[in-house]
């Protein structure tokens, strides 16, 4: 079996995703929806797309009439996930969604329901939970190597360039260094501790006002408890490069990814040595593991439904709401 995908927004991630789905057995590049008529053109001749399979934002309910396209994969500005999710469902085609997913758990939540109604997968590109370094310490905590997990640190940044593009646009982007990059600290504190957060705390510091706006966070540092005692320390930035390290700290060991999250090669080293893992290309992995779960069933060892990502819409709720009252914020997960 084959999915044969769209994608939409055919931008930078857009285009580095068509090129690594060139390398998959179970997933297909077969279209195309893109508002700029010049692209489509240039994809096509370098993908071999077919012009019945070309939509633009305004026709693309129409592929509920295509029966030669499985899956759309939303790969656009934050903002408009949301409603290209959801029409992308009542055109009874499953959907992948960039992250994050949408720009709070009220939104998620709705694009969870409208998927389900209209009885179509919803899944959301966290890439790292195919990775093989990620994976194995995900194998080690839960075979007990490291103990009572104690401790998690995520860092995540990168110093963001032109002021005008769409991720300092609180309009497109919905915030700032928390909803793009500090996402993945979120999301690693979950998958490495292998529990959910019950409360959160955080503090937001801007050196460069002009730069980013009311609404467009630059640096966030935030904190949070799990059930079992354990806690996280994170940092979510805009203005640091070579902020991309996880460390996870138990009675018995620990776990450090760096770098933790960019497109790799994923390095890490447990206190049992280095990992030794396959180096792949994660977009190449992500697509064939969502066409195995959505032809197959296949279960992933770390989920990538909607569901999984309203937790981190609700966590980043939280987390916005706590730079705003500087108090504790609890988080209900279940
Ligand atoms: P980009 O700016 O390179 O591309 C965005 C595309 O959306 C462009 O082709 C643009 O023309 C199109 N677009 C459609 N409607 C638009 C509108 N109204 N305004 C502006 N652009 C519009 O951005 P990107 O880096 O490709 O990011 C797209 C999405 O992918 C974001 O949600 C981002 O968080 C996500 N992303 C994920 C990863 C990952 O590793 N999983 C990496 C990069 C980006």
């Amino acid at each position: 079996p084959l999915l044969r995908v769209a994608i939409m927004g055919l931008g930078g991630y857009g285009t580095r995703v068509a090129e690594a789905m060139q390398a998959c057995k179970k997933a297909k590049l077969v279209g195309v929806i893109s508002g700029t008529p010049s692209k489509v053109t240039a994809w096509r001749a370098k993908y071999n797309i077919p012009e019945k399979n070309c939509y633009n934002y305004d026709n693309f309910d129409k592929i509920k009439d295509n029966p030669d396209i499985d899956a759309v994969y939303v790969i656009t500005p934050n903002a408009l996930h949301h409603d290209q999710v959801i029409r992308v469902a009542q055109a009874g085609k499953h959907v992948i969604c960039e992250k994050p997913m949408a720009l709070n758990a009220k939104e998620g939540e709705e694009m969870v329901a409208a998927c389900k109604k209209a009885n179509v997968h919803l899944l959301v590109g966290y890439r790292m939970h195919f990775e093989p370094h990620t994976l194995e310490i995900i194998r080690m905590r839960k075979a007990g190597e490291f103990g009572q997990i104690l401790f998690f640190q995520g860092l995540s940044g990168f110093a963001i360039g032109d002021p005008t593009q769409w991720r300092l646009n609180k309009q497109l982007a919905g915030g700032g260094s928390l909803m793009d990059i500090g996402i993945y600290s979120i999301n690693g504190s979950r998958y490495m501790t292998g529990e959910d957060p019950v409360w959160v705390t955080a503090e937001e510091t801007k050196t460069d006002p002009q730069k980013f706006k009311e609404g467009v966070d630059e640096t966030i540092q935030f904190q949070l408890g799990f059930p079992s005692g354990a806690v996280a320390s994170c940092l979510s930035t805009y203005s640091m490069n070579n902020l991309d390290r996880f460390f996870l700290n138990g009675t018995r060991g620990y776990a450090e990814l760096f770098p933790a999250t960019n497109y790799g090669p994923i390095q890490g080293r447990t206190h049992k040595g280095e990992i030794n893992q396959p180096v792949v290309t994660h977009q190449t992995v992500q697509m064939e593991e969502m066409a195995g779960i959505i032809l197959e069933g296949k279960q992933p060892v770390v989920p990538v439904n909607g569901e999984e990502a309203v937790k981190d819409l609700k966590i980043i709720d939280a987390i916005y709401l706590a730079t705003q009252t500087g108090k504790k914020v609890p988080v209900n997960l279940v």
